[in-house]
């Protein structure tokens, strides 16, 4: 077994997962401060780090997600805290449930898979946080939650001050682009967070998957704008396959926008019919799109 690879920043060190964090695995944030150590999110590498999680004094999720609860369980009886929107997907299935939004019989295959994979078990201790929520770790080392939805109703920048570095979670930076395909993601506030998130007070980026630590804003701005840049390609791709004729949504679903076409997990359909879902209520609000019945077709022509 080779050792987990890791990074300090100051007060910050990040446990780099498999693949650099790529899904299912994460990035495993730790900040220590003199009276207090603190852990954001518990991705699967958290397992292999078992006795640092153990040590530590609370966990701060950015968001919940199967694959940011991975490690709480090496926390019994420590305080977990969650934003208030996100609060009923960690405290029970049932609210995790209604945070996917995904039909039963996909739920019921999901559950079985996130407890033999990412450990998972319900947190109904879990505490909520506000925007704005500080905690004090001592010795001068602060986070302060950020609230920043748009994947999840709660996602949440966790701001270690002052050095400035943020903890950006799921907005990952990655050639994927942006995920809003549950039941409480959104993406026009996705694209307003995507908007806001430069103007944090930060000198560090660090992400749940993929991309790690960025510490150059120009590489930040750049990564961000092609990451952003991923709705407008996925919009575009939407209106060229609308171009070929009136279509239901299932139809659009069975072309895929977001996944390509061998992906097969348990969510891919229903992720897929909330993305272009969302897209669709946007292209019909500037009447880009019309709707007949259970048809979309662009607007304007005439067919
Ligand atoms: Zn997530």
């Amino acid at each position: 077994m080779h050792a987990t690879p890791f990074a300090d920043f100051g007060p910050v060190r990040v446990y780099f997962g498999e693949k650099t964090g790529k899904y299912p695995d994460g990035n495993q944030v730790v900040v220590r401060g003199s009276d207090a150590m603190a852990v954001f999110d518990t991705p699967q590498v958290a397992n292999r780090i078992a006795d640092v999680l153990a040590a530590a004094d609370l966990a701060i999720l950015g968001h919940v997600h199967e694959d940011h609860m991975a490690g709480l369980h090496l926390m019994p009886g420590k305080p977990v805290h969650v934003h208030q929107a996100d609060l009923k997907a960690a405290r029970s299935f049932e609210g995790l449930s209604r945070h996917y939004g995904y039909p039963q019989p996909v739920l019921q295959a999901l559950r079985k898979k996130i407890e033999a994979e990412f450990h998972y078990a319900p947190r109904p201790d879990a505490v909520g946080y506000a925007d704005g929520a500080v905690w004090d770790l001592g010795g001068g080392v602060r986070v302060r939650a950020l609230h920043m939805p748009g994947h999840t109703a709660g996602h949440s920048v966790l701001l270690v001050e002052p050095q400035g570095l943020a903890f950006i979670g799921d907005i990952d930076l990655s050639s994927f682009g942006p995920y809003y395909g549950d039941a409480t993601s959104s993406l026009s506030e996705f694209r307003h967070t995507l908007a806001r998130l430069p103007q944090l007070p930060a000198t560090g980026w660090i992400t749940s998957h993929h991309k790690g630590v960025v510490q150059d804003r120009a590489q930040f701005m750049d990564l961000l704008a092609a990451f952003a840049a991923r709705i407008d390609e996925r919009e575009a791709r939407l209106l060229q396959m609308l171009a070929a004729g009136p279509q239901t949504l299932a139809q659009l679903v069975q072309q895929r926008l977001l996944y390509p076409p061998h992906a097969d997990d348990l969510w891919v359909d229903c992720a897929e019919a909330r993305t272009i879902g969302m897209h669709l209520d946007e292209l019909l609000a500037d009447g880009r799109v019309r709707r007949d019945g259970e048809r979309y077709r662009l607007a304007g022509g005439s067919a």
